[in-house]
């Protein structure tokens, strides 16, 4: 048995194996698996920053441009649930949770808007 062949093979499978994991490792830190923020924004100002990973049952009040919003998380979701704007189309829109959602109150100039690994489900 040729030992520098042997030795050349050990390197090559060693090699191989400390680029699989640097791979691994990479693509696990890039895409952690359900790592979402919400981003609250009046009259784009970013007001609050809400990590919805956390899945904290949490309630916030945004000082809108016209009145104050409740906005509540749980389990993962953001929601608009109280504001005192006419159409009332951002209480409507209820709880979103994934990344590149947003919810909207003109009348406040509120933005809420989802950030994190889209979701490759097949909703277009
Ligand atoms: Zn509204």
């Amino acid at each position: 048995m040729d030992k520098t062949k042997l030795r050349n093979d050990i390197i090559l499978i060693l090699s191989l194996l400390l680029v699989a994991a640097v791979t691994l490792i990479v693509l696990l830190t890039r895409t952690t698996p359900g790592k979402k923020t919400a981003h609250i924004s009046v009259s784009n100002q970013e007001v609050e920053v809400v990590d919805l990973s956390k899945n904290e049952d949490k309630e916030y009040l945004i000082n809108g441009t016209n009145g104050v919003l409740h906005v509540h998380t749980h389990e993962g979701a953001i929601a608009v649930i109280e504001s005192n704007c006419p159409h009332q189309d951002c209480v409507h829109m209820g709880y979103i949770s994934e990344a590149g959602r947003s919810i909207v109150c003109i009348y406040n100039q509120v933005i809420i808007t989802i950030d994190g690994e889209p979701i490759n489900d097949v909703e277009l």
